[in-house]
């Protein structure tokens, strides 16, 4: 079965070309508009294999969305990787404390994204 990836980013436009770059990859994606919808879509199903998600987002913003995913023991292992914009080292340190595996500064490079997206999947 394809993994199914989650997407997590308020621009339509960020979601739909990452949600393009992963289905031509052949993985399953479901998106998400921002932290809170990203909650419900993961409570609604099992899981995700993985999770990519913004930082800046309105109601529920990225740093918020992977510590609340992180309390629950049942998304501990979940890889979860951070595109963001915000490209400064307090911001990709803040990322991967709270519980990031990895942090993609926006524009990312597609081939890489695939690359990581792959490398974290195992
Ligand atoms: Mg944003």
């Amino acid at each position: 079965m394809a993994k199914h990836i989650l997407i997590v980013d308020d621009s339509k436009t960020v979601r739909n070309l990452v949600a393009f770059i992963m289905k031509k990859e052949g993985f399953t994606v479901t998106v998400a508009e921002d932290g809170l919808d990203a909650l419900e879509k993961l409570y609604s199903r099992e899981t995700f294999d993985l999770i990519i998600s913004d930082v800046n987002m309105p109601r529920m913003d990225g740093f918020t969305f992977i510590r609340t995913v992180r309390e629950q023991e049942a998304y501990t292992d979940i890889p979860i990787m951070v595109l963001s914009t915000e490209g400064q080292e307090r911001d990709i340190q803040k990322g991967l404390n709270l519980g990031a595996n990895l942090y993609m500064v926006k524009p990312a490079d597609p081939e890489r994204m695939v690359r990581n997206v792959k490398m974290l999947l195992g």
